[in-house]
């Protein structure tokens, strides 16, 4: 069982759970530190924490923030910190790239309306409420309206990075988003290297930019895909990390906190997170 979990969405992004209830999970699942890493803002960190002091975990302020390289296409960033980081700086600067998030749910109603799939905006806004809102509350409006049965239907036919409803997003290039989460005095770790198309051609390109961790320990992957990228970050310099980047959205989703990393590389993670400072 994993003491640590870096990976975790809640209500404030596209999570479908409460930072409260996700802390509460992961110390019911036995853990020892986790970060709350919502998509582009980290308005839940103070909710996480305070459950967390509750509950005896210890919580890690976290954000996922999604970048786009001229050849590897889009790649997330989890950005992790100390407790004295100037967060309210950071949550500005990522308000414009929130903002964005909004114009484009515009744009994609307005393509799934040309495609016959009728919904209205404000729906989506109303169970975003708040949130930074991303493609599943549109997937969630979709399920509601009875266009789909799932939000995994609605992923699958329509709104997947290559379907037909698919609108891109304005980000940040790599670069920038490392540049910004160090110059926080935070600790930057390549989110779900085994996703990309291009895996190792991302990891090379995360550490050129100056990137210090990889999320090797993900969700479900297996030992061979962790047996490469252990290679990988070993050949590179970059500390392991872990998440089961969990989101509530489906049933048989890992829970928060029950993705395994060895010991000493818990302890090595652990160890960098607790002595980061501003
Ligand atoms: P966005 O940030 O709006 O581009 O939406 C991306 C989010 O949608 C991811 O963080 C996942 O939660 C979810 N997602 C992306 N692609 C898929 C997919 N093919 N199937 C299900 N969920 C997906
Ligand atoms: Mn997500
Ligand atoms: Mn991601
Ligand atoms: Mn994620």
């Amino acid at each position: 069982m994993a003491r640590v979990d870096l990976h975790l969405h809640s209500t404030y992004s596209d999570g479908t759970r409460s930072p409260e209830w996700v802390v509460r999970q992961a110390a019911a699942n036995g853990a020892e530190l986790i970060a709350l890493t919502d998509h582009d803002t980290l308005a839940g960190v103070a909710d996480a924490q305070a459950e967390g002091r509750r509950r005896g975990l210890e919580v890690v302020a976290g954000v996922e923030i999604g970048v786009n390289d001229p050849l590897l296409g889009e790649l997330h960033v989890l950005g992790f910190f100390s407790n004295d980081a100037p967060l309210e700086d950071l949550e500005r600067q990522l308000t414009v790239y929130r903002t964005e998030r909004e114009s484009r749910a515009r744009r994609t109603v307005a393509r799934l309306t040309d495609l016959g799939v009728e919904l209205e905006y404000d729906t989506v806004v109303r169970l975003a409420d708040g949130a930074s809102i991303g493609r599943p509350h549109i997937a969630r409006a979709m399920v509601a309206a009875g266009h789909v049965e799932s939000v995994q239907e609605a992923f699958d036919r329509y709104l997947r990075n290559d379907g037909p409803a698919y609108v891109p997003r304005t980000l940040l290039s790599l670069a920038a988003s490392i540049e910004m989460i160090h110059h926080a005095g935070g600790f930057s770790s390549l989110a779900h290297p085994t996703r990309y198309e291009r895996s190792s051609e991302a990891v090379e390109a995360f550490a050129d930019a100056g990137g210090q961790g990889i999320e090797i320990y993900y969700r479900n992957d297996g030992p061979e895909e962790i047996a490469n990228g252990a290679r990988q970050a070993q050949q590179l310099g970059l500390i392991p990390t872990v998440g089961s980047d969990f989101h509530g959205l489906h049933p048989d989703e890992l829970r928060p906190a029950t993705v395994a990393m060895p010991a000493h590389a818990a302890r090595e993670i652990t160890d960098i997170l607790r002595s980061l400072s501003t």
